[in-house]
């Protein structure tokens, strides 16, 4: 008997993985790594002309690797959005490999600046967002027998600093969220937590508090590219399947 299999398979030396926040900084680098390996990338994000020119942008390379990437305009804060992520990948390749839950707000402030709507949304986001991918793709890599899922979470899932109170909460909580699946996931499944200090993006731009805006232009003044993060999320999806990368900490060398 012959299984029908979907126009765009991937071979399966070759992964399909879903990057969300897609459109720049650290998605955009790990998404174009992966292209550069070989990997079928499903590139999400709201602001679908960046994930067209990124697209466009990885062609040659795609033509090289025979990988490929797909822009999908995504909100993680919808879970309908999510779940239809998800499936249109399943949909187009067969199969999901690799879900890559990055996109993540960070628009710092004192608590005392009472900016409440700030401090929903960056819960929106890197909260529920991360939970959203997890209920969508759970599913379907315990049907498969396989999967890897891969959290962007912080320096700042593991300290505190003034400013980063909600932001750090969120971290923390993507850092828990991400073990407790670990902990309890079978072991067809690996997690893997990367958790990147200063890296140049447009992440600070999300600042809108004059105060914590000024800190971060200190803080942030010595980064390192977001190439530094695809090349860590490369190698934990590179390990043969009975090796399970859990956590990775990246930050410049200058920040202590
Ligand atoms: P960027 O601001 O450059 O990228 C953030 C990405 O998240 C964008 O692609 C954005 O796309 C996406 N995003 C934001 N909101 C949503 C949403 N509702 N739905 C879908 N996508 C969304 O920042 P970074 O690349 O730095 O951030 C990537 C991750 O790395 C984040 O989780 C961040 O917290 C983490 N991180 C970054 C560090 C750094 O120094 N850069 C340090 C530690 C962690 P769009 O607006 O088009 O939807």
């Amino acid at each position: 008997m012959t299984t029908q299999q979907p126009e765009n398979a991937a071979p399966a030396s070759r992964k399909v993985v879903l990057v969300t926040g897609a459109s720049s900084g650290i998605g955009a680098a790990v998404a174009a790594r992966l292209v550069t390996e070989g990997h079928q990338v499903v590139a999400g994000a709201r602001r679908t002309d960046r994930l067209q020119a990124l697209a466009q942008h990885t062609a040659e390379a795609a033509g090289r690797s025979g990988g490929g990437l797909q822009p999908v305009r995504l909100d993680v804060t919808d879970r309908a959005d999510v779940a239809a992520f998800v499936q249109a990948a399943r949909d187009r390749h067969g199969r999901v490999d690799v879900l890559i839950s990055n996109a993540g707000v960070m628009p710092l402030s004192r608590l005392d600046s009472l900016l409440v709507d700030e401090w929903d949304r960056m819960i929106d986001v890197n909260v529920r967002g991360l939970l959203h991918g997890i209920a969508a793709a759970l599913p379907v890599f315990t049907a498969q027998g396989s999967g890897h899922f891969v959290t962007l979470a912080s320096v700042g899932a593991h300290e505190v600093v003034p400013t980063g109170a909600v932001y750090c909460a969120t971290k923390y909580a993507a850092w828990a969220i991400t073990e407790g699946l670990r902990q309890e996931s079978d072991p067809s499944i690996r997690v893997t937590t990367i958790s990147p200090g200063v890296v140049t993006s447009e992440l600070a731009d999300t600042i809108t508090d004059a105060g914590a805006a000024d800190a971060m232009r200190t803080y942030r003044a010595h980064a390192i590219g977001p190439d530094a993060i695809a090349g860590a999320v490369s190698y934990a999806l590179a390990q043969p399947p009975d090796v399970d990368v859990n956590e990775i900490v990246v930050r410049p060398t200058r920040q202590r």
